[in-house]
């Protein structure tokens, strides 16, 4: 290690910055994002207005002061650090003066004129992470960053400014400080962390309140406290790839995990080596527990104190039965959060480039399921005749020809274009498109998986349809020849 990172208080110190361009106005919104008071030295004279700084508030442009005059005959007063950027030959000259009377410097892409270096940097409000590669390469600090930035919380900063507002009371609640570790590991680690990181701080504040013996917490001897949590996590169509940050980090750090049929195994792969996973969907031809099964199961699990994940195919509340589920944690009274999936017609539509609203044709789109034919006798075919509206058809293969009868009884055009988009986002993905008078046909030309249905004219401007209608083309020229 050649420099050793600090964090530097520069709220009450003053700053000068040396240079122009976009290279030092963007020094300076780091600088300013730190609460830092600036004198802007813009070398060569370059206009200095207010508009030079764009997107800083009334408050942050107040303490920009744009010096004028010359930066190396400036009195230094009051100067904590110097900071050069986009500055040429200027910076070089500041550097040396800077160090002459013992100021840090920094001076932008050029170590042997900087005693100090700049990191790339995470900033969460209270908890920032600074990355450095002593100065060598820029480019792997920046992917350092993305990598970190990944995987930490989005409201980490809040957990740490919610524990800072407790650590007093606690400290005197619990004397010992291996004992008051576990206290704020458990915190973190448990439901109460759970509820900061989902934005939920009220309810934080109000379950730690409630911990009567803080002692007994921390050391998981506290009766009814230790409750858990269940994460509703959508698991996306099946490409792992698909699957969210917060997807990924409830599956990393849960103790248990039921899921369902649709789920795929590159995903399961995705849970945390000792979790427990437990499938609770229906298998080929073996049915599921059942909802209320389901239900208890996550209920006892979280009652015992454990995180529980129940993870699902494409979102949990497109016909995932999210709903149900949600009710049943409330009534029980379990602590609990939804992670949004992508739903299988998100799936479909970009995987086989089908814009599901299409500016002046398709205005509207209409989730429906289809399960059996009984299904599709309840639904009220009338509603979804315009044929600026997307029709989007969840399990509806076994019913696509009641789906067919309806929409045609209903008045819609028979040659409207259709796909059948199966296993999407999957290796084995496939697609079959056509008309609406062919979509029996086109179902059962594709192979077994789950399917969506996607029924409008945007099909029409879909990959496979583009494909298809090459081919006829082709075989039109091909005859034409003949
Ligand atoms: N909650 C899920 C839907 C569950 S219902 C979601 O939001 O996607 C099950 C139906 O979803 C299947 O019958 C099929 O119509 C559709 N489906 C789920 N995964 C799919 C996939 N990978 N490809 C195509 N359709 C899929």
């Amino acid at each position: 290690m050649r420099y050793l990172p600090v964090f530097l208080d520069l709220q009450t110190g003053l700053v000068a910055l040396v240079g122009q361009g976009e290279l030092a106005r963007a020094k300076l919104r780091v600088l300013v994002a730190a609460g830092a008071r600036i004198r802007w030295y813009a070398t060569q004279g370059e206009h200095r207005g207010e508009h030079d700084v764009q997107g800083l508030e009334p408050a942050q442009l107040a303490r920009i002061e744009f010096a004028k005059g010359d930066p190396l005959a400036a009195d230094l007063t009051g100067v904590v650090a110097v900071f050069c950027a986009g500055a040429g030959d200027v910076g070089v000259a500041m550097s040396a003066r800077a160090k002459s009377v013992g100021l840090p410097v920094n001076v932008m892409d050029d170590l042997v004129h900087s005693t100090f270096i700049f990191p790339a940097i995470v900033d969460r409000g209270d908890v920032v992470v600074a990355i450095g590669t002593g100065g060598t390469s820029p480019v792997v600090a920046r992917r350092v960053r993305e990598k970190i930035e990944a995987v930490l919380p989005a409201r980490i900063g809040d957990l740490a400014k919610f524990i800072g507002r407790f650590r007093k009371s606690i400290h005197g609640r619990i004397p010992e400080m291996p004992l008051r570790r576990r206290f704020w590991e458990r915190v973190i680690d448990g439901p109460i962390g759970a509820l900061v990181l989902s934005g939920h701080k009220d309810d934080a504040e109000a379950a730690l309140n409630k911990i009567a013996d803080a002692s007994a917490f921390a050391s998981g001897k506290a009766q009814g406290v230790a409750q858990g949590h269940v994460t509703l996590v959508g698991a996306g169509p099946g490409d792992p790839d698909l699957l969210t940050i917060k997807a990924l980090r409830a599956l990393s750090d849960a103790d248990v995990v039921f899921y369902d049929e649709l789920v795929s195994s590159e995903i399961l792969d995705r849970i945390r080596r000792d979790a427990s996973r437990v499938p609770v969907g229906r298998r080929v031809g073996k049915p599921g527990i059942g909802q209320e099964a389901i239900n208890q199961l996550m209920i006892a699990a979280a009652q015992s104190g454990q995180r529980a994940v129940r993870l699902k195919g494409g979102d949990a509340f497109v016909f995932g039965r999210g709903g149900e589920e949600v009710e049943a944690l409330r009534q029980a009274g379990v602590s609990y959060s939804i992670v949004p999936g992508i739903t299988a017609a998100i799936g479909a539509a970009a995987q086989f480039e089908v814009p599901l609203t299409f500016r002046r044709k398709a205005l509207r789109i209409s989730f429906l399921t289809a399960h059996k034919a009984d299904d599709a006798d309840l639904v009220d075919w009338s509603t979804l005749t315009d044929t600026q509206m997307t029709v989007v058809v969840y399990m509806g293969m076994t019913a696509a020809p009641s789906v067919r009868d309806g929409l045609l009884a209903a008045g819609r055009s028979p040659q409207t274009p259709v796909g059948v988009f199966a296993r999407v986002t999957r290796p084995d993905a496939e697609a079959a498109v056509g008309t609406l008078e062919q979509l029996p046909d086109l179902v059962a030309s594709v192979d077994s998986g789950p399917a969506i249905l996607i029924i409008g004219d945007v099909v029409a401007h879909s990959a496979p349809w583009r494909r298809q209608n090459i081919n006829l083309t082709l075989s039109d020229i091909l005859e034409a020849a003949q």
